[in-house]
């Protein structure tokens, strides 16, 4: 669903533009709201949540998908924890839907579904797995990167429950916007990916903006 923020971007009390190829780590505390937004339009940010408290604790596909009664995120929807309790809940969407399905890219694969040339592309798990050795602080290793969120990502499932990778909906200045009902830590992958129309085969910037 279409909802506008009333937020304004200079009231922000952070503001972090993240390029294509990088990643972002940060802790949201409860209350504060994350607006994730598409700088160039049609591009795909791959994320996972943690409890900051227990980062044992995190985001839930199966959880989400199964409480809400539907694949597609977007305003209203609850993320939910492997635990079930509420971390975050989508309070403006000006893109309309999101994937929580499709998985992160990874250079398996991009090999399995690209080519062989391809493994040494560069893919959302590497740098997840770089932001958890850059920063042992919040406690994360290898085996903590689990399914996550693809927002602006364009995932339809048909009706015979297939999944395809799509041209992105999303468009410049477009944005997901949530607020925290715990301490969560944010692990997003600005996704370098050039194989599949997720990015438009033109990977570009997002910005992260906080307000407490
Ligand atoms: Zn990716």
């Amino acid at each position: 669903m279409i909802t506008s923020s009333q937020l304004k971007a200079e009231q922000a009390t952070r503001s972090d533009t993240v390029l294509a190829g990088d990643y972002y780590m940060q802790v949201l505390k409860a209350g504060q709201t994350l607006r994730i937004l598409d700088l160039e339009g049609n591009q795909a940010a791959d994320t996972l949540f943690y409890s900051a408290n227990d980062p044992s604790e995190r985001y839930s596909a199966m959880d989400t998908i199964r409480e809400q009664g539907n694949v597609y995120l977007t305003t209203g929807s609850k993320l939910l924890s492997n635990d079930g309790n509420e971390m975050l809940e989508i309070t403006a969407d000006t893109c309309g839907r999101h994937d929580t399905l499709g998985g992160a890219c990874a250079t398996e694969s991009n090999t399995v579904r690209y080519a062989i040339e391809k493994k040494c592309m560069h893919a959302c798990r590497d740098s997840w797995l770089l932001a958890v050795a850059e920063n042992p602080q919040y406690g994360l290793s290898k085996r903590d990167i689990t399914h996550n969120i693809n927002f602006f990502m364009n995932v339809p499932v048909s009706s015979d429950g297939g999944l395809s990778f799509a041209d992105g909906i999303s468009g410049a200045g477009k944005y997901v916007e949530m607020t925290a009902a715990m301490d969560v830590i944010v692990l997003l992958s600005n996704c370098p990916q050039l194989n599949n129309p997720c990015n438009a085969y033109n990977p570009t910037a997002v910005e992260m903006l906080i307000w407490d």
